[in-house]
């Protein structure tokens, strides 16, 4: 069976290797850009999809660019803690969270894709057009045909049994099927994500997220306590509502003064940590409007289909996008290698994934896990002397625990649900 993959980014590279390893190797990914350089700063990878990459064989390579964080604590504006929690393997995973660098892990699992499926599996520079589905192929065979175009413009075409539409928040092959959808709605946050050397906070193992829903800060440390002399690399995100009138098609993705943004946390300093001070010692800020998509009544017209980000883009509440894009790989892979047909297989991986991600989708539209701190910011404004007196434990636990069960990776649910790995190959 050949299988084409639109897309080179973690979703697109996690589904070659998933169908690698449940027993595919007719796969190629099919990448828009020229060159893969490790752009981007950091992501969570969530215990839910380490254990994917760790059934993959990936799991020393990932966590040799990783680093674990033990805590993940929530805060109000003015430092004061709202919510703690431990995390990956002292939460009582099997498996640890892993704070990566983005570009960094995509280019991890790039070379992995070359290695496995061959030199030539990831095709550069050829941008997807459209796909004709059920066409008569050249043996007479019913195939999906996709057409690309390189940089001069000239039309390759190429057909497969499969199409998968991994091709991001901007997807051709999800405009195709929803011609009328439009650009991806804007929820007037702006954030700003960078990295900076600053002195190590915390336990310097600690994810922290400060703020409610007007104004955030999010710091995690990129590299082990001790790594630097008493200096920690962090990635941080810093967010804010913007005024009105700021214009929302606006080249955002690029890199902005960081005075401005310091400016607007300059309170923002508390005994633990010093937030304009991160900000200012950033390299680089790059800026971003916080956007999703609606969910969809349907992933798949004839063999085509789509996952990650061009399926279900969420907002960041919660560090689970890429981790949700490795759920689908996983999945997807699964349900071929063991359905009856193709097109079993699809409507299964869809039953998996698609009411699970729309779930997920009004979840982090309600802030997700970060609900804590809005709670904490609508029952006290003007900050607490114990969080107890404003939200009771029993409901804080409730939120941080709802939160997980839906996007998959309560301790409990993970640790015993069954491997997606194909009986067959396990
Ligand atoms: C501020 C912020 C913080 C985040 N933090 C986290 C986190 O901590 N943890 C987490 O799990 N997720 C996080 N995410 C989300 C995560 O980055 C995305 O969900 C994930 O990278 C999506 O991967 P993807 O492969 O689906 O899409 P992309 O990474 O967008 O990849 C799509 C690929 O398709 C290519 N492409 C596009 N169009 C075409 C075309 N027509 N033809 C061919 N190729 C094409 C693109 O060049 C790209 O390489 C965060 C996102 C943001 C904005």
């Amino acid at each position: 069976m050949k299988i084409i993959i639109v897309g080179a980014g973690i979703g697109g590279l996690a589904t070659a290797l998933s169908l690698e390893a449940a027993g595919y190797d007719d796969v190629i990914v099919v990448e828009r850009a020229r060159e893969l350089r490790p752009l981007g700063v950091g992501i969570n990878l969530l215990p839910h999809a380490v254990r994917e990459l760790t059934e993959l064989g990936l799991a020393d390579a990932v966590a040799a660019i990783g680093t674990a964080p033990g805590r993940l604590s929530y805060f109000n504006r003015f430092g004061q803690p709202v919510w703690s929690e431990p995390r990956g393997l002292e939460a009582g995973y099997r498996w640890p969270q892993l704070s990566v660098h983005r570009g960094e892990f995509q280019l991890l699992l790039a070379e992995e894709v070359r290695r496995r499926l061959g030199a030539d599996a990831i095709r550069l520079g050829l941008r997807a057009t459209g796909v004709e589905h059920g066409v008569a192929g050249a043996d007479g065979r019913v195939v999906e045909r996709a057409r690309f175009a390189d940089a001069a413009g000239a039309e390759l075409v190429l057909d497969a049994d499969v199409v998968i539409g991994a091709d991001g928040i901007h997807s051709a092959l999800r405009a195709q099927a929803h011609p009328s959808e439009g650009a991806p709605p804007w929820n007037r946050l702006v954030l700003w994500r960078g990295t900076a050397l600053a002195p190590t906070y915390l336990d310097g193992r600690t994810m922290i997220m400060a703020g409610d829903a007007e104004q955030k800060f999010v710091a995690y440390p990129l590299v082990a306590p001790g790594a630097e002399d008493g200096l920690t690399r962090v990635n941080f995100i810093a967010e804010r509502r913007a005024p009105e009138g700021v214009d929302e098609t606006a080249d955002w993705n690029h890199a902005v003064d960081p005075a401005p943004i310091v400016e607007l946390f300059a309170d923002w300093r508390f005994d633990w940590l010093d937030v304009p001070a991160v900000i200012a010692a950033a390299d680089e800020i790059l800026e971003y409007p916080m956007v999703d998509r609606d969910p969809l009544a349907s992933w798949t017209i004839g063999r085509t289909t789509l996952l990650g980000d061009a399926a279900h883009a969420l907002y960041p509440n919660g560090s689970n996008g890429a981790s949700q894009a490795i759920l689908d790989a996983r999945s997807l892979a699964f349900r071929l290698a063991t359905s009856v047909d193709v097109d079993a297989a699809l409507a299964a991986y869809e039953g998996d994934r698609r009411p699970a991600t729309t779930k997920l989708n009004a979840m982090t539209r309600q802030l997700g896990p970060e609900r804590v701190m809005q709670l904490a910011y609508e029952r006290a404004p003007h900050g607490f002397a114990d969080i107890h007196d404003v939200i009771p434990e029993a409901e804080l636990q409730e939120i941080a625990d709802g939160y997980k069960v839906a996007a998959g990776f309560h301790p409990e649910q993970l640790n015993q649900r069954s491997s997606l790995t194909p009986p067959a190959r396990a």
